[in-house]
């Protein structure tokens, strides 16, 4: 087989990218370890910033977000006892998406489904082949048969764990990493949400976040150990829990429920540079990982994709590298700024067992002068909405 790019992975940076290409003419094929089924079945984010969905509708697949995507214009960040609200709309004149993961997935896999693109489920031993060179391939197995894509170029677009990264010598790469000394507990549940929008809760018992996936589903997290594990957390426990860390309006309002999904994620920061090596260029997960306090992660899958497919489409249109050249540099300014905002997010909220009194002090009175000053709520709220392409 041969095409104009192989991309690795149908996460949403790869189906996003695969979209994108198709859009503009550029043939391309994804390979995906896992099946269709299952990659749709992973809850991941939920929380989309006003250029990523300006990016889906690009990509033509916005039309039911539009629909049944829940626009917010604020958060509430709750600490003693107090909610304190930040209008992102009044403070920038933007708002952010609520609509999830799974249904933006959902929404690019029909879309390639319609274009007639082709997508290659339960690949196994993908390896990246001459990616330094003009002429690159992937090898892979599927149903024990080995076959070979000739490409001109390769997305690595295959998460933390995936093959591209660790295809690229470790001398060319750069690695820079911190991982917190917490994790968080999330369960969803078919309750209505906890209140009409997210509450961010720095508490003495650790931080919690009432997020929700629509009118009718919540998705809620609590920190917990690293060692901790789902089995130590019945759902009563988990609610028990949840209402001792917030205000009391809020706790007094909860509407109780089974958890349909139950996980402890661990949280870290990290990037990768630079995102490119020879033909192979790196998007999303693959070379950067944020602690999902800032809701960052998808948003930053989607803006390396934007930046890639408008460098693959000049180099296709004109000949020009330009863009390609550029790309890692590019990608990874908008990157850092949302690895300072994501660990400025989870430093503010978050228990540090480590921190000693006095820097708690600090915390509770960066938390205060965040309640009082606007531009401190500015701040926030531009990144939070996401900073301009
Ligand atoms: C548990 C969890 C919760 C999260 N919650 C949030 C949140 O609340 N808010 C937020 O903004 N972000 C969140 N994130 C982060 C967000 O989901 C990711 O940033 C986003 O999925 C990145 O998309 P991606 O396409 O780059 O990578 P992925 O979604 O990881 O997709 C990579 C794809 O590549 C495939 N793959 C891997 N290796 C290979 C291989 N060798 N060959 C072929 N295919 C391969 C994988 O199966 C996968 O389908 C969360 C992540 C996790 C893990």
């Amino acid at each position: 087989m041969r095409t104009q790019v192989a991309i690795i992975g149908a996460g949403p940076a790869g189906l996003l990218l695969g979209q994108l290409l198709h859009s503009s003419g550029i043939a391309n094929v994804i390979l995906e370890q896992r099946s269709g089924e299952y990659v749709l079945s992973r809850i991941r984010a939920g929380l989309i910033e006003a250029g990523t969905v300006d990016i889906l509708d690009r990509a033509g697949v916005g039309m039911r977000l539009h629909r049944e995507g829940l626009v917010h214009d604020g958060i509430e960040i709750s600490f003693g006892s107090h909610r304190h609200r930040i209008d992102f709309r009044k403070l920038t004149g933007k708002s952010v998406t609520i609509y999830g993961q799974t249904e933006i997935t959902r929404d690019l896999m029909e879309a390639r489904a319609a274009a007639g693109a082709p997508t290659v489920y339960e690949v196994e031993g993908v390896s990246l082949q001459e990616i330094a060179g003009d002429r690159p391939r992937v090898l892979y197995r599927k149903d024990g048969v080995t076959a070979e894509i000739g490409c001109d170029f390769i997305a690595g677009c295959d998460g933390f764990h995936g093959v591209s990264r660790q295809t690229i010598p470790e001398a060319s790469l750069r690695i820079y990493e911190r991982v917190y000394p917490f994790g968080w507990l999330g369960i969803l549940s078919e309750t209505p949400p906890v209140s009409p929008e997210l509450i961010y809760v720095s508490h003495e018992r650790g931080f919690a976040l009432c997020s929700m996936r629509s009118l009718s589903r919540s998705r809620l997290y609590l920190q917990c150990g690293l060692d901790d594990n789902i089995e130590n957390w019945p759902d009563e426990r988990f609610w028990k829990e949840l209402k001792l860390r917030l205000d009391p309006e809020a706790a007094a309002g909860i509407v109780t429920g089974p958890s349909i999904e139950k996980s402890i994620a661990p949280l870290r920061s990290f990037v990768a540079e630079p995102m490119r090596f020879g033909r192979l260029f790196l998007a999303g997960d693959a070379a950067h990982i944020v602690p999902p306090t800032g809701a960052k992660g998808l948003n930053l899958a989607a803006s390396d994709v934007y930046y890639l497919w408008q460098a693959l489409a000049q180099f296709c249109e004109t000949g020009s590298t330009a863009g390609l050249d550029g790309y890692s540099d590019r990608a990874l300014a908008r990157v850092w700024q949302a690895e300072r905002f994501s660990w400025w997010m989870t430093s503010l909220l978050h228990l540090f067992p480590e921190r000693s009194p006095f820097e708690q002090r600090l915390q509770r009175a960066e938390l205060d002068f965040l309640a009082r000053s606007t531009a401190a709520q500015i701040a926030l709220a531009e990144n939070y909405v996401g900073l301009p392409y």
